[in-house]
């Protein structure tokens, strides 16, 4: 399943996605990210799956921007779990 966090306005789409088929929770992209964007959590078939964070889904444009196109979160996912629109 694809999970999408994010939103869509007048600069653009502006979401992450996570497969969560591919997710297995490790945690490696949490670690990674230098802004503190994600989190594992339990979804509703009691996996442990990435997120982002609530605080975080509104302004994600602002946030993951700095990453650039080499985001830390994508490089150390050994699933390529975790995607962005742009
Ligand atoms: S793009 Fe950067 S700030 Fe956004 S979740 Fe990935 S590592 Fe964190
Ligand atoms: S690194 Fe990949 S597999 Fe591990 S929690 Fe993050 S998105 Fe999921």
């Amino acid at each position: 399943m694809l999970t999408n966090y994010g939103y869509r306005d007048g600069s653009g789409d502006w979401f992450v996605t996570v497969d969560t088929d591919k997710c297995d929770g490790c945690g490696k992209c949490v670690e990674a990210c230098p802004e503190g964007v994600l989190q594992v959590i339990m979804d509703d078939y009691d996996d442990e799956v990435v997120a982002v964070k609530e605080e975080h889904r509104k302004s994600i444009k602002y946030v993951c921007g700095p990453c650039g196109a080499n985001r830390p979160c994508e490089v150390s996912c050994p699933q390529a779990a975790i995607t962005f629109s742009w």
